[in-house]
């Protein structure tokens, strides 16, 4: 007897071909519809509201009278929510946001009564292969998923789905899409005919007895006659029953079924039997940008050094009240973040105006994020011992010992040509002035009566106003009969008693003498240095002091190393030469390699759209500028020296209008490259800036190999992919051809066992290896896409994805035409990626200095707040947990195999659990006589740990 489990649903994409509010408008009367049909007929069972509960919170915004009906039906067990807070692109969302949305929409879910323990994955453009770890942290052993499902491997409705650590789950395919029962016809006669077709194209894959429709697509509504047909269908049909139901319904049939399932494991991005769209993963190129630097700021700055400030007793100024509230400060900023990761969002594949809105929401992110980032370190800060009077704390937030350049703003008293910044050994940093500041805020001639209120009025060592801060220094100086009375004023710092009272006496003494007649006072800012220096092995996940000095770089051991003569530059690790064609050769000084060619740019036309790259049937490629490159060495140390490479590109303007061609009209893009080594850092950093005139192209940049590869490693989410350089073949039964351009999170590498070369980004979520003979004799190269421009939603006309996958909609911001900048750098290396993967967080993640006066503290001069080995284990998280009772610690092993690790906190805790992702404990973890946990991590295992 076969059971056809009929799965009302809608499919929700918040804002997608319309934007955000022209969609909730038929949200709230679609949710209006679906109360009102559950409310009056019991017969109506069950309504699975997409996985994702920001639909109860867009609702309820407009209707909150309704939401005591929600509740009703929810703990009823008749709607469905959970357990996402939103439906993401699993590759270019952090793994981090993946957890933190599957936190928050379990708090909603929860709160409003049930969670649907489904990993339900309907639409998402491939599936993350830790996703079946992730889930299972959440106690959910199922998935639904559609989209990348291997068609060789699984041709049955369930299978395995194992993720790289071992985890797996059962995994649902819905193997003809989330609406194969979409509005069901509403008369008995054809309804039975459609269940019979369905039957027939569902049962070759059968599982067990239950077969799954799925009644509900994009936006669509619930139907109110459906009870009825149930009825009518099962009184007519002999060897099926029709059951209104649900996922967990389906799941529990498939799993007594007990059956032999095929096994998957890792990503699964195939686009064999349905659009896997990689093009997305280049369109709007500065919402990858943005999502990336939104995501580090929270992870990596904001939350760790604000539990570092909870977990010490609190000076009065600093209340547990105030680090709460910005522990709810950055719940909003997560919230805004999440908001801009549903798949159609971050994917840049919706009409010009969703992207417009999403701005809005990363300003708000970045404003909150920097604000309590900014505040957490000032506070750490704070607490630093120092002696000497000018002081600069240098943050890192990723692993150490960590050598790198750091910017800050520091006073200068003594001028800005006099700065200098020493360690607590006595080292003195390599450092550049790059800018200063001087400020007046008051110059004003007085006679005695109001020198005397001036005085008055500075008693308390403080001038008030938006530009106001702690007197530090009073200069005092007779000339005639006028007195110059200079008063230093320092934003952030201490009012310097001692400078006062030797003022006051001298003042007191002018005021008393009849030869003096006037004052000329000045009041102003201590003169403030913009510097760039390099610090010195910083510890991991803490900061170091710098004492800052009057120069004494004549007393430093050996001047800084001076570059070669123009147009080069180098450091102990490479030698980095600009080529006539403003391409790049670098030699890798410790293994002798050197690297030709690098960081050229080759352009190549785009007629596909949003969601898939196309080229047109006849390509033009441009791969050098239209004449010579400018080169020159622009910093030349001791702290950075730095190569800029400016050149303007001449490319078509636009396609024809038959879209076959690149148009002949051209237009000119500037491109200039400023490369810079740093000093001690084995990185080659660089900043391309382009002013794009073009439309309906792609912008490449790329690294050939000197060396063969096969496979490319590049880091996923949790994971470190590695996969084959050669593109799978497709063919014409294929509904979207497969391509070489493949996802990343922070670096991709490619290596030969012997050396490599590992290329880090920042927020450039596509890569390709490329095998391009000709014309510019590159062999292999890494090609990192840039800038993709299309102008259209979707389209039909592709010769890379035959079929329409949205409305054809003309969308003119996707050509991204204007100013861009992009962030990007390479490490040469022996071995494999393994062996400089850190230099990829580091340059996500530059050093953040905060200014400080001499103070009495509580902290160190360093200190780490984390120490973790081996050097395999990535932080991820350290977060207030969601309860408020102590801290969350998340952290993944990058190796394959298991390692016996080691970890321990530089913060106060009485007691430590393993949780899961949940945030639930798991067993208790107890330290040794030093304080070190110890445990053992599996290959690719993300573990999380609970202090209190
Ligand atoms: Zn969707």
């Amino acid at each position: 007897m076969r059971k056809l489990i009929l799965v009302s649903h809608t499919h929700w994409d918040r804002e997608w071909y319309q934007p955000f509010q022209e969609f909730r408008i038929r949200l709230v009367r679609f949710m209006d519809k679906l109360l009102a049909i559950l409310e009056q007929d019991p017969d109506y069972r069950h309504f699975t509201l997409d996985g994702q509960t920001v639909v109860l919170e867009d609702y309820l915004e407009v209707r909150p009278d309704r939401e005591a009906a929600l509740r009703q039906q929810i703990r009823a067990g008749r709607l469905l929510v959970g357990p996402w807070y939103i439906l993401p692109d699993e590759f270019l969302v952090g793994g981090e946001a993946i957890i933190r949305n599957l936190l928050r929409g379990h708090r909603i879910a929860r709160d409003f009564g049930a969670v649907m323990k489904v990993g339900y994955l309907p639409d998402p453009f491939g599936q993350t292969g830790q996703m079946p770890q992730i889930l299972k942290g959440f106690g959910i052993d199922t998935a639904v998923v559609w989209r990348g499902v291997p068609a060789d491997a699984i041709r049955r409705s369930a299978f395995h789905w194992r993720s790289p650590d071992g985890s797996a789950v059962l995994a649902i395919f819905l193997v003809s899409n989330y609406c194969n029962a979409y509005r069901m016809p509403a008369a008995v006669e054809p309804f039975l005919d459609r269940l019979a077709r369905l039957r027939a194209t569902l049962e070759p894959y059968a599982v067990g007895d239950a077969l799954l429709l799925m009644n509900g697509c994009d936006h669509e509504e619930a139907q109110p006659e459906l009870p009825a047909l149930i009825a009518a269908a099962n009184a007519r049909l002999s060897d099926a029953q029709v059951v209104h139901g649900t996922l967990p319904q389906y799941i529990a049939a498939v799993r007594a079924a007990a059956d032999d399932l095929p096994t998957a494991t890792g990503e699964l991005r195939d686009s064999r039997r349905m659009q896997l769209l990689p093009g997305v993963l280049s369109t709007r190129m500065w919402i990858k940008q943005r999502n990336t630097a939104c995501e580090q700021l929270l992870t990596r700055w904001a939350e760790p050094f604000l539990v570092w400030n909870t977990s010490v007793p609190m000076t009065p100024a600093v209340t547990t009240e105030a680090l709460r509230s910005s522990q709810q400060l950055l719940g909003l900023a997560w919230k805004h973040l999440l908001q801009n990761q549903p798949h159609d969002s971050i994917c840049g594949c919706s009409v010009d105006q969703v992207h417009r809105d999403m701005a809005a929401r990363y300003d708000a992110c970045e404003q909150i994020g920097e604000a309590v980032a900014g505040e957490g370190l000032q506070m750490i800060a704070d607490r630093v011992r120092t002696t000497d009077q000018h002081n600069v704390v240098v943050f890192n937030p990723v692993s150490g010992p960590r050598t790198d350049w750091v910017e800050a703003w520091v006073p200068a008293p003594q001028g800005t040509r006099d700065v200098a910044m020493v360690d607590q050994t006595g080292r003195i940093a390599p450092l550049q002035v790059l800018g200063e500041k001087e400020k007046v805020l008051v110059s004003v001639s007085l006679d005695k009566e109001s020198m005397r209120e001036m005085m008055d009025w500075t008693r308390q060592g403080m001038v008030g106003g938006l530009d106001g801060g702690a007197i530090t220094d009073w200069l005092l100086k007779q000339e005639g009969r006028t007195i110059h009375v200079e008063i230093l004023v320092t934003p952030g710092a201490r009012p310097n008693p001692e400078a006062l009272r030797r003022a006051g006496a001298a003042l007191s003494a002018w005021l008393a003498d009849p030869q003096v007649k006037s004052f000329q006072v000045q009041i102003r800012h201590v003169p403030q240095a913009q510097v760039l220096f390099l610090a010195n092995d910083v510890p991991g996940y803490g900061y170091k002091t710098y004492t800052i000095g009057p120069d004494l770089r004549s007393n430093v051991s050996g001047n800084p190393t001076q570059g070669p003569p123009p147009p080069a530059i180098r450091n102990e690790f490479y030698r980095v030469e600009a080529a006539a064609d403003g391409a790049l050769t670098v030699t890798d000084l410790e293994t002798g390699t050197v690297y030709a060619g690098l960081n050229r740019f080759v352009d190549g036309g785009d007629a596909g759209d949003e969601y898939t790259y196309c080229p047109p049937a006849e390509d033009t490629l441009v791969g050098t500028a239209a004449t010579s490159p400018t080169v020159e060495v622009i910093e030349a140390g001791p702290a950075r020296f730095s190569l800029r490479i400016a050149q303007a590109y001449r490319l078509p303007a636009h396609l024809q209008a038959d879209r076959q061609a690149r148009s002949p009209q051209m237009v000119e893009c500037p491109i200039v490259s400023t490369v810079s080594l740093y000093p001690g850092v084995p990185r080659i950093d660089i900043r391309t800036e382009v002013e794009n005139r073009a439309g309906d192209h792609r912008l490449r940049v790329y690294f050939p190999l000197p060396f063969q590869v096969d496979h490319s490693c590049a880091e996923g989410n949790f994971d470190v992919v590695e996969r084959p350089v050669a593109a799978p073949q497709g063919g014409p039964d294929w509904v979207e051809q497969p391509v070489g351009t493949h996802p990343q999170k922070e670096f991709v590498d490619a290596h030969d066992g012997r050396v490599g070369l590992l290329v880090a980004n920042r927020g450039l979520p596509e890569y390709e290896i490329v095998d391009d003979a000709a014309p510019w004799g590159i062999g292999q190269a890494i090609a990192l896409t840039l800038l993709r421009s299309v102008g259209w939603l979707s389209r039909d006309d592709l010769a890379t994805r035959p079929r329409a996958c949205g409305p054809v909609i003309p969308t003119p911001e996707a050509q991204c035409l204007g100013r861009h900048v992009f962030a990007y750098a390479l490490a040469p290396h022996a071995g494999d990626w393994r062996a400089v993967f850190p230099q990829a967080r580091a340059f996500n993640s530059p050093l953040r200095a905060v200014a400080v006066e001499a103070q009495a503290g509580d902290l160190p001069p360093a200190a780490s707040f984390l120490e973790i080995e081996p050097a395999s284990l990535t932080l991820s998280a350290l977060k207030p947990a969601e309860d408020g009772q102590g801290s969350i610690l998340r952290f993944w092993n990058t190796a394959e195999e298991l390692v016996e690790g080691r970890l321990r906190l530089g913060l106060p805790w009485q007691r430590a659990w393993r949780a899961n992702l949940d945030e639930e404990h798991l067993e208790e973890l107890p330290a040794d006589a030093d304080g070190w946990l110890h445990l053992a991590v599996r290959g690719r295992e993300i573990v999380s740990l609970r202090f209190v």
